[in-house]
């Protein structure tokens, strides 16, 4: 059962899960980013489902597609979530939000930004304000989004980014690759100038569902780093902030600091995690990412690269680019029974974690 949960293209994700929800009973609200479509001229959702009571003391966001091509993974945990509904112990003082597909443009797309080139996960800070610096990136630029994608330009460009690893560790090349940057629009991990609509849209979710509850967590699923199938429950806090006690209690030693560098990712720039505590400053908030491995970061990378340089300078319908949309889904996307089966299983913990830890919240506060 849990392999048909996942889903071929964006579609069909939307699609099983609409369905899922009108088998539970649900309602879903539907929210359209009129200004782009899909492939073949389709129309593009962010669909919202609201399970338990709306005016719940403790909300759990439970996010797919922040990285557009990342939202197989979390569509079909949210699926699986929908169809085991009537099995699961769901605590009365809890209510969880699914959000389907927060960035449809990349999902549908094959992208892991959005339809402006903005990872969405590097575009929530304050666009009035001078953005983050990352000096290490202007340096590194064309060989990090190199503008010829060839085997040999490829290898070039790597042994630039070895010899710069060489010199100041892989953690310092990890940074300036992909800890957002805002000076680049035809880059990677490029965080925009402006909200995008599914930042827009992200608030207006959370303020439309979260306003009554004193906690609130989030679970943002995400794949692309770390091992093959495991699970990375990740966090933006130090050990100095409630919050990563809070997230510790509930999700054991295996959660990992950005900040302290425990964590597969780099500490990170305009990320939803890091945003959700300032948009809700009335509420306990417990945010985190969770990260599944799927491939080899070379090949992930290079994976990006391509699709980067393809909608940058390349025709994303041409004939060109079916080898590169292969590889840039099956670096997001296994594809595989097993793999489907282990994110299913640790995302069910976690989920289960995160809501019995928000309804004992709940309680206290
Ligand atoms: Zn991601």
């Amino acid at each position: 059962m849990i392999p048909s949960c996942f889903s071929f293209d964006y579609a069909e994700a939307r699609s099983k899960f609409l369905a899922a929800t009108r088998d539970a009973g649900l309602e879903v609200t539907s929210i359209q980013n009129e200004a782009v479509k899909g492939p073949r001229d389709a129309d593009l959702y962010t669909d919202v489902v609201r399970i338990g009571p709306s005016d719940a003391p403790a909300t759990l966001l439970f996010m797919s597609g922040t990285h557009g091509v990342e939202g197989f993974c979390g569509s079909g945990a949210q699926v699986e979530f929908l169809k085991t509904l009537k099995d699961r112990e769901i605590p009365t003082d809890v209510q969880v939000v699914l959000i389907h597909a927060i960035n449809p443009h990349g999902f549908a797309w094959l992208r892991r930004v959005n339809e402006d080139n903005v990872d969405l996960n590097r575009n929530f800070v304050d666009h009035s304000k001078p953005h983050p610096a990352n000096p290490n990136y202007e340096i590194l630029k064309d060989v990090i989004a190199p503008k010829d994608i060839s085997d040999e330009a490829l290898k070039a460009a790597n042994a630039t980014l070895r010899a710069f690893s060489d010199e100041h560790g892989p953690v310092a090349l990890q940074a300036a690759a992909s800890c957002g940057q805002y000076t680049h629009d035809d880059g990677v991990y490029y965080g925009g100038t402006f909200d995008t609509w599914s930042n827009r849209t992200f608030r207006q979710i959370v303020n439309d569902t979260c306003s009554q509850s004193k906690a609130v967590a989030l679970i943002d699923f995400h794949t692309g780093l770390g091992p093959y199938g495991y699970g990375e429950m990740i966090i933006e806090v130090g050990p100095e902030d409630p919050a990563y006690d809070r997230a510790k209690g509930w999700w054991g030693d295996s959660v990992k600091s950005t900040v302290s560098g425990e964590s597969v990712s780099a500490h990170l720039n305009g990320t939803i995690d890091g945003t959700l505590p300032e948009m809700l400053s009335n509420a306990e908030v417990t945010a985190g990412a969770i990260e599944f491995g799927t491939r080899p970061s070379n090949e992930v990378f290079r994976a990006l690269r391509k699709d980067n340089w393809l909608h940058a300078l390349g025709d994303p319908l041409s004939l060109e680019a079916k080898p590169i949309k292969k590889e840039i889904r099956a670096a997001f996307y296994p594809d595989t029974d097993d793999w489907k089966q282990m994110i299913v299983a640790r995302g069910r913990e976690v989920i289960d974690q995160a809501m019995a830890g928000l309804s004992a919240d709940a309680k206290r506060l």
